[in-house]
């Protein structure tokens, strides 16, 4: 009996949605979210873990495997399941049911400063949103002195490689919304800036 206990554990563990699948509804639909989280994000997930086994990289954090791996051109593989894996679950914090509404008074006025208003920073989103080409994603960072700025990644590419705090993302991979929005990536992106937003995410990020 106990000789099963000694099998191998996986590296990296799919972590648990924040909330059930049908929690954004009619934002983002159950079914969506079933697909993403079910099936892409747990695929970079196990796809790490058959890259890993027997290296190194098994015995890091998920956050240390991306910035490792992110300039060197023979681990490609790792860092594009890597990187996938944490974008995901960043992404999925980045959004609440009930999300949308206002930043609290500390980074409010961070982004007053930064963008003017929180309106016009929703606005710079989404125009940085559309404006990315393929797939990718865009990112609300903060730099090593606070100042928050707009990231656009093609791919896996994620700030955390590039020395920035990430406060918040947007999945903009065709999987993240085709089935909701089709064609219609303007309505996803939108809704996502107005209504899907996490704020008390964004805000514990920002520190
Ligand atoms: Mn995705």
């Amino acid at each position: 009996m106990s000789e099963t206990m000694s099998e191998a554990k996986a590296a990296f563990s799919l972590p648990k949605l924040p909330y059930e699948e049908n929690a954004l509804e009619p934002l983002v639909s159950a079914r969506t979210l079933s697909f993403h989280y079910g099936k892409h994000h747990a695929g970079y997930v196990a796809a790490l873990n058959r890259l890993v086994e027997g290296s190194a990289y098994q015995e890091l954090e998920l956050a240390e495997v991306v910035r490792r791996t992110a300039q060197d051109p023979t681990a490609k593989a790792v860092f594009n399941n890597a990187a996938q894996a944490w974008n995901h679950q960043f992404y999925w914090q980045s959004m609440a049911p009930r999300g949308g509404g206002e930043p609290d008074d500390k980074l409010r006025r961070a982004i007053e400063r930064d963008f003017g208003t929180v309106k016009a920073l929703r606005a710079a989103f989404a125009k940085a949103a559309l404006g990315q080409f393929g797939s990718g994603w865009t990112w609300l960072v903060a730099d090593p002195n606070g100042k928050l700025g707009l990231l656009a990644t093609a791919n896996a590419d994620t700030p955390i490689a590039r020395g920035e705090t990430p406060l918040v993302a947007i999945d903009l991979w065709e999987h993240a919304y085709y089935l909701d929005y089709q064609n219609r990536r303007a309505d996803y992106v939108t809704a996502w800036v107005d209504r899907l937003i996490n704020w008390r995410f964004a805000e514990r990020n920002f520190g």
